[in-house]
């Protein structure tokens, strides 16, 4: 699938909010939103007031924007969780959270989506045993994701275990961190996933 390769911060300017997207830059006093938090482009500091249908759109590209999926995947996310049973909104979220570039970023494999994405592309995480480098892959409970063997001299990996000591996981994934194991414990509820983004207004949009 394609991505978006444009330049990441006029994102989070756009949507004024940060959005995370470059890992530790996010948290430097280089962050773009620190310094101009106004959206970009000529109009970008006369903005009127959002209308309802803009309110709902704003939510959507957000929740686009954070996982890095383009319209026409997140449409097919958003039709898949409308046939599955629960709530629509929060399926749609769960399953974006369980592809598996955001699993290794939640792991703490990577800074950030897209560096999780890079690194499932180059193909340096198992799922059950066998490579998978489909960053868009969903992984189910029970499933387990390690570092490849080949990959574990790479000193990203080699100061896992150290970069993790005090870090918070997710309850639903449990991290061997000398293992460079990760193992899908449960599916994520609401309250887990601490994305900024109303869902409700998501699923009122693309039920227009
Ligand atoms: Fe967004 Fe991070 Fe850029 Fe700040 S540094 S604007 S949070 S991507």
């Amino acid at each position: 699938m394609a991505r978006y390769t444009g330049p990441v911060c006029r994102l989070c300017r756009r949507e004024g909010i940060k959005l995370f997207l470059k890992g530790t830059r996010c948290y430097s006093g280089k962050c773009a939103i620190d310094r101009r938090s106004y959206a970009p482009g000529q109009h970008g500091q006369g903005r009127k007031k959002a209308t309802e249908y803009g309110l709902q759109l704003r939510e959507k590209q957000k929740a686009r924007r954070i996982y890095g999926v383009l319209e026409r995947q997140f449409r097919l996310y958003f039709a898949k969780a409308a046939r599955e049973k629960g709530v629509t909104g929060e399926r749609l979220l769960q399953l974006l959270e369980l592809r598996l570039d955001n699993v290794v970023t939640r792991a703490g494999f990577a800074d950030s989506r897209s560096q999780g994405r890079q690194l499932v592309r180059h193909g340096h995480f198992t799922v059950n045993g066998h490579r998978v480098n489909i960053p868009s892959y969903l992984v189910k409970e029970g499933d387990v994701i390690v570092v490849a063997t080949k990959s574990l001299s790479i000193p990203l990996f080699q100061e896992y275990a150290e970069s993790m000591r005090g870090r918070r996981v997710v309850p639903w994934i449990s991290v061997e961190l000398n293992a460079a194991r990760a193992t899908i414990v449960g599916l994520p509820k609401r309250e887990d996933i601490d994305i900024p983004v109303r869902e409700h207004l998501i699923v009122e949009r693309y039920s227009r």
